[in-house]
């Protein structure tokens, strides 16, 4: 799969231009490029880096969303569920939760019975057609020594037992996003990141404006390009009314932007989960992930523009001080590889972002006077794909693309780029690829390695070890991405920037910051293939070293004088 970009495939008419590369966006893409309609999806920055990047990389029900009486959210969520585990064989797997239960607990144990009970039965339909290794069991109660013995970091005090119950997690959320693309661009699809929608061109009849194009930048070479379509989708996630600012004077649709933290430490409590309400009735979760913890969200309303989001050091030390005096084995300040921060478009509700719904909306903005043009706001990594189904049926029906006809969607039941059939084993096809396609220079990890993050696809990597068997060399000892990795990223995956190739293609990026010497040869290999100056290889490098948000930085940022990050 190669997601070429290739300006002269700009220079025709689309039926559907989807402007924002997060989750959503590719969402839509994927689905309108499935059923056939000519698609084009533009991306400011690099795809899935925003809030898509920064989620508790859950695939789940929430269960807390049963506190607000929210059960129709709730079964949609766990449907959606079910379909990303066997569209996403290799990308996502159940995660075994623990609700410890404390003296001190609200909701307290007969009700947290209750809220689980309701939620196995809304996912009644988990384990039918579903693969061994995608199979969850229903939620149970635990001993207080059970709950010690799986989470060990959990305090004793008061503790009486607690219930395990399971969701699923996203390994990797970044190549999740990327499988959404690759999907839509195997069904021709074109995409470009780094690419900006600036101002919008309008035909005004009868005193209603249609978008006839979208005037674009190439935020890495400068150049400019018209992108013209039938319909146009605002996903831009936390940016959704700034981009309707560039059509309309005073767009109608509000957001709540709401900032959520999480700290990625060094493994603090083992492989379960934890999902824990302190005294003063805050929950966070404490999750497994890649053998280290990813402890958080925080929930806080954030009125500044979307471009400025870095994290604050204050929010970081107050989330790791919050959670310490639940723990025995607290998070300490050395062990904190990263801070990930992501803005969640919640629709303006009155309330408060912790209490606001997550559920989406999908706007037409004919209403408003501006035929052709959709925004779709809210909603979760989780239901993507739903969103994505019931946006292009809604530009269907609202009789916009006119005289074409679409195919039927089929993205209900069917694969990810990359993922097996839908509803395989991927733990039977990753033994089989072992057994099957081994070179006797990769060795097993690498080869598993590259399984998991590129599913069945791994097998284009290995074509190219085939010719250049010294690429299966890992880029430094101590991480597991491989040199081929690193070409294949840029040829194939549409990497332009280090960060893109760090951070979103390889999985070394996501662990911690890599090292100077890992950012150094990757570095080296992109400047080699995209003819970076000595001097634009040391700026890419000075900016990932500056803007990696390791807890130095992001004290340095916060200390006075320092200016926040803006783009
Ligand atoms: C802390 C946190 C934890 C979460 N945890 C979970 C979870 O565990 N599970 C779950 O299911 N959901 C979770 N969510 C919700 C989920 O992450 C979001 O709902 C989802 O990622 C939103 O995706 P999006 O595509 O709408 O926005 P984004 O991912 O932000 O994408 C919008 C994109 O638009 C681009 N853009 C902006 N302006 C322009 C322009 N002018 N031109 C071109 N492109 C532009 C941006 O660069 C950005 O990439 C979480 C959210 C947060 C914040």
């Amino acid at each position: 799969m190669n997601i070429k970009r290739n300006p002269s495939n700009l220079n025709q008419e689309f039926h559907i231009v989807v402007i924002g590369g997060g989750i959503t966006g590719l969402a839509i893409a994927r689905e309108a490029a499935e059923r056939g309609l000519k698609t084009a999806i533009i991306e400011k920055n690099d795809f899935g880096c925003a809030t898509s990047a920064a989620t508790s990389k859950l695939i789940h029900g929430g269960l807390r969303y049963l506190e607000n009486m929210e059960f129709g959210l709730v079964r949609e969520s766990l449907r959606e569920r079910k379909i990303m585990g066997n569209a996403a064989a290799h990308l996502v797997m159940p995660l075994p939760i623990i609700l410890p239960v404390y003296n001190f607990s609200k909701p307290g144990k007969f009700m947290m019975r209750i809220g689980l009970r309701l939620y196995d039965l809304l996912s009644f339909d988990r384990n039918f057609f579903t693969p061994k290794d995608k199979k969850m069991p229903a939620s149970r109660w635990i001993s207080r020594r059970k709950v010690l013995e799986l989470a060990p970091c959990m305090k004793e005090e008061g503790l009486k037992g607690g219930f395990v119950y399971y969701d699923l997690q996203s390994l990797h959320p970044e190549r999740l996003s990327l499988a959404f693309l690759k999907t839509a661009v195997s069904s021709g699809a074109v995409a470009f990141n780094h690419m900006s929608a600036d101002s919008f061109q309008t035909s005004d009849t009868n005193g209603k404006k249609r978008i006839l194009s979208v005037h674009t930048t190439d935020l890495i070479t400068g150049k400019k390009y018209k992108i013209r379509g039938q319909v146009f989708v605002n996903c831009t996630g936390p940016w959704l009314d700034y981009t309707l600012g560039r059509v309309m004077e005073t767009p109608a649709q509000t957001l709540q932007r709401s900032q959520g933290i999480h700290i990625l430490s060094k493994d603090i409590c083992g492989k379960y989960a934890v999902l824990h309400r302190n005294e003063a009735g805050r929950h966070f979760f404490i999750l497994p992930w890649m053998n280290l913890s990813l402890t958080g969200p925080t929930d806080t309303p954030f009125a500044d523009h979307p471009d400025t989001l870095y994290p604050g050091y204050k929010d970081s030390s107050d989330l790791i001080h919050t959670v310490n005096q639940s723990l025995t084995n607290p998070i300490k300040t050395s062990g904190v590889k990263s801070i990930l921060i992501g803005l969640r478009p919640l629709i303006s509700s009155g309330t408060s972002t912790y209490k606001a719904s997550r559920k989406s909306e999908i706007y037409n903005h004919a209403a408003e006077g501006f035929p052709g043009l959709f925004s779709v706001a809210g909603g979760k990594l989780t239901t993507s794909r739903d969103l994505g189904e019931q946006t292009v049926k809604k530009i269907i029906r609202s009789g916009e693309l006119k005289g074409i006809a679409a195919k039927k969607s089929s993205s209900l039941k069917s694969p990810l780029f990359g993922s097996i059939c839908y509803g395989d084993s991927h733990e039977e096809y990753e033994a089989k690829a072992l057994r099957d396609y081994a070179l006797t220079f990769l060795p097993e990890d690498s080869h598993r390695h590259l399984i998991r993050l590129y599913g069945t696809e791994h097998r284009e990597i290995l074509h190219l070890l085939k010719d250049k068997p010294q690429l299966a060399e890992q880029i430094v000892p101590e991480l597991p991405d491989i040199l081929a990795q690193v070409y294949y990223g840029v040829t194939h995956e549409s990497a332009r920037t280090l960060e893109d190739m760090l951070n979103r293609r390889l999985a070394m990026g996501t662990l911690g910051y890599p090292g100077d010497k890992a950012v150094q040869k990757v570095s080296g290999i992109m400047a080699k293939i995209l003819k970076w100056t000595p001097a634009a290889a040391r700026k890419e490098i000075s900016a990932y070293k500056k803007d990696y948000p390791s807890i130095e930085n992001v004290k340095q940022r916060e200390s006075p004088g320092k200016k926040k990050k803006s783009s």
